[in-house]
C-alpha cells in the first residue's frame, strides 16, 4: 500500500541519541554493526559515531571509520578545547566522543548510536538525560572469557585487564533503559534495531507532526459535543488531559 502525503507540517523531530555499551569482549561491536547494515524503515539507520582513541588501530580497522586514531598530544589538545562531548581512560587508553559527531546529526533529525564504555554512557546521561541507554550482556562470564580470548586482538595483559573491569560494568546496571543479552547474535541485533525503531513513535519525539494532524482535522470539521458519558464526566472539549494526570 502506498503513503498518502500527509498535512503540511513541521520538519521531523530531532533525533534520538543511543548509547550502547557492554563489558569488553560481549560482542557489541558485532551486533551494532550488524544490526546497522540490515534493511530499515525511512529515516534508515542511526548514524554511527566514531569516537577518538589514542589506541593503536587493530589490523582490520580503518582510520574514520572505527575510530579517528589519533596521538595523546592530539587528544589532550582536543580535551583542552572543550571539543569532546565526553571522554574516558578506558582500559588504559583515551577514548571520546567529538561533540562534532553528535550535535549536527541531531539537530538535522538524524538518530546518533554511541558505542561506549559504561562511564561514558555515565557522562552522556549527565548532560543528555533523555538518550536512550542500551546495557549489552554476555550469557555468562564463562562465554564472555572464551569470547575475548577468542577474538584474539588482546594481548593477555589487555585481556585481564578488560575482564577486570567486567563486574563493576555490569553493576552499573540500573542506569540503563534496555538490556539485550547476547546469546544469539542475530536475535541480539534484532533487538537493537527495535528498540531504535520502536523509539521513533514516542509521542514526545512526534508532538509537532500531531499537532499538525489535530490541527489538519480542526480545519476540515466543525467541533462536535459528544455528551460525556459516566465512564468520563469531563466536559466536551475540556482541554487534552497528559496521561500521567488519568486517574
Ligand atoms: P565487543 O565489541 O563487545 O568487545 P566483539 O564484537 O569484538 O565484542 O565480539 C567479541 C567476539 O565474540 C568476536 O569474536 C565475535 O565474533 C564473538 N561473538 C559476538 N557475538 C557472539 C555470540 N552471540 N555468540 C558467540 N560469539 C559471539
Ligand atoms: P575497544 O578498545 O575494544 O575498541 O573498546 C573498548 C571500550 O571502549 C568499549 O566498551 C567501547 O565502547 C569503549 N569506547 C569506544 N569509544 C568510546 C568513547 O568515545 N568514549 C568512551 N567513554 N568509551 C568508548
Amino acid at each position: 500500500m502506498s503513503s498518502s502525503p500527509g498535512p503540511p507540517g513541521p520538519p521531523p523531530a530531532l533525533g534520538d541519541v543511543f548509547v550502547v555499551a557492554a563489558p569488553s569482549g560481549t560482542g557489541k561491536t558485532t551486533l551494532v554493526s550488524m544490526a546497522l547494515a540490515g534493511e530499515w524503515p525511512d529515516p534508515g539507520p542511526p548514524e554511527f559515531s566514531v569516537s577518538h582513541t589514542t589506541r593503536a588501530p587493530r589490523p582490520d580497522e580503518v582510520h574514520g571509520r572505527n575510530y579517528f586514531f589519533v596521538d595523546e598530544a592530539q587528544f589532550e589538545a582536543m580535551v583542552a578545547g572543550g571539543e569532546f562531548l565526553e571522554w574516558a581512560e578506558v582500559h588504559g587508553q583515551l577514548k571520546g566522543t567529538a561533540r562534532a559527531e553528535v550535535h549536527d546529526r541531531l539537530a538535522a533529525g538524524a538518530d546518533v548510536l554511541l558505542d561506549l564504555d559504561v562511564q561514558g554512557v555515565e557522562s552522556v546521561l549527565a548532560v543528555m538525560p533523555d538518550a536512550c541507554a542500551i546495557l549489552i550482556l554476555p550469557p555468562s562470564y564463562a562465554e564472555l572469557e572464551h569470547r575475548i580470548v577468542e577474538r584474539g586482538h588482546d594481548r593477555p595483559a589487555d585481556v585481564a585487564r578488560r575482564l577486570a573491569v567486567s563486574l563493576w560494568e555490569i553493576e552499573r546496571y540500573p542506569m540503563f533503559d534496555y538490556v539485550i543479552i547476547n546469546d544469539d547474535v542475530e536475535r541480539a541485533s534484532r533487538e537493537l534495531k527495535s528498540i531504535i525503531v520502536s523509539r521513533r513513535t514516542l509521542l514526545a519525539r512526534n508532538q509537532a507532526r500531531v499537532q499538525a494532524i489535530v490541527a489538519d482535522f480542526r480545519d476540515a470539521l466543525e467541533p462536535v459535543d459528544p455528551p460525556p458519558s459516566a465512564d468520563s464526566p469531563d466536559p466536551p472539549h475540556s482541554p487534552p488531559i497528559p496521561r500521567s494526570e488519568i486517574p
